[in-house]
């Protein structure tokens, strides 16, 4: 099924099974120097072809991403991978044959078929292999691995149904497949192979505990959690920009479920009294402890996978309540409650409290 939004071509496909049909005009696009948007078990990512320079630069032009910010790589057999690193060491070996297909991301050495503007310059290239049949069908059609950040602009949530993507770049790129929500809900896992021993990048669907079970020890640093020192550099470009921020302020309120809720209630009503309109971003535990202008559930506790799969279309779902700001529960940050925390943490810029 097509239609267009603004003269962004949008193709309806069965996520098991996607027509023939539309994958090829998709592809045909890519492979002309289009972008074409694409559902990813993570978030949707926004495609180019990885050897067309000028098609990256359009996704960083449609993103508004600073041009220090390098895209992931995504292939669709592990074949592949040798394509875009010059080398694949043991450990990178290793976890392919874990985690892929899946939500980890590699860096590597970069080999020089890829574009220099997909790693802004960098000697490395950050590779996975998505684990949605509709991203692995369209890379094969087009016939070259994609580059691709998430389908979203640069700053906003990131994108986990079509609908995120039309809000943020309809008119701004060639084409989207949609195939429904994504699923997994925050991004890809990273971690440098490049360095000894491998760090950890960023936190995603695959957990620091997944990783070091494969490869040993892995270095964690204090981007990881999502705070970051003032002064320090960060370990990964990209990482020094605020992120996944609603139009509101997010205050994000840590600690113990019990005391977090009483800060939040307290917080509520400082912010009432001052004409501020109000909304909580609630785990389910908590929903009922709150008497604000907004509260969304955004997913349990005792269940971090549903929060990550939630998060960010209930950040953007406070823009549509037109809250001025945003209180939202902190959750303990294991597991998969990394990835959420790290994302948090970003969004609230600083706007932590700590109870
Ligand atoms: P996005 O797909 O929008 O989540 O952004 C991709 C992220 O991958 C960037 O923010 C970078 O931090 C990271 N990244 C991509 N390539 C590299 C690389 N070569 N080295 C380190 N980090 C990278
Ligand atoms: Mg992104």
């Amino acid at each position: 099924m097509e239609s267009s939004v603004k003269g962004t071509r949008v193709l309806r496909v069965n996520r098991e099974n996607p027509p023939e049909g539309s994958l090829q005009i998709a592809a045909d696009i890519l492979r002309s120097g289009g972008l074409v948007a694409f559902p990813t078990e993570t978030v949707y990512g926004l495609g180019a072809d990885t050897t067309n320079a000028e098609a990256v630069r359009k996704i960083f032009k449609a993103k508004d991403r600073p041009g220090d910010n390098p895209l992931i790589v995504h292939v669709a057999d592990v074949d592949d991978v040798s394509f875009a690193a010059a080398v694949v060491p043991a450990p990178a070996q290793a976890l392919m044959e874990k985690f892929w297909p899946g939500p980890l991301t590699l860096v590597l050495p970069r080999s020089d078929r890829i574009a220099d503007v997909v790693s802004c310059g960098l000697p490395t290239v950050a590779v996975r292999m998505p684990d949605h049949p509709v991203a692995r069908a369209l890379i094969r059609a087009a016939g070259v691995p994609l580059a691709a950040p998430s389908a979203n602009l640069s700053g906003r949530p990131s994108p986990t149904t079509a609908e995120h993507v039309l809000e943020d770049l309809a008119g701004r790129i060639d084409c989207l497949i949609d195939a429904g929500e994504t699923g997994i809900g925050v991004e890809s896992t990273i971690i440098d192979l490049t360095v000894d021993p491998p760090a950890l990048l960023r936190p995603g669907g695959i957990t620091p505990e997944q990783i070091c079970a494969v490869i040993g020890p892995v270095f964690q640093g204090a981007t990881v959690s999502g705070q970051v020192e003032l002064g320090e550099q960060p370990k990964a470009p990209g990482m020094k920009y605020s992120h996944y921020a609603p139009i509101a302020d997010l205050v994000l309120v840590e600690g113990a479920p019990s005391r977090v809720a009483a800060k939040i209630n307290d917080l509520i009503v400082e912010y009432s009294r001052e004409g501020r309109r109000v909304g909580v971003m609630a785990t389910a535990e908590n929903r009922g402890a709150y008497m604000a202008h907004v509260v969304l559930e955004v997913g349990s506790m005792q269940r971090p996978a549903t929060i990550a799969t939630a998060l960010f279309a209930t950040l953007r779902a406070f823009d549509r309540h037109k809250v001025d700001v945003v209180l939202a529960e902190g959750i303990p940050p294991k597991g998969i409650g990394l990835a959420v925390m790290n994302r948090l943490r970003k969004a609230a810029g600083g706007r932590v409290i700590e109870v």
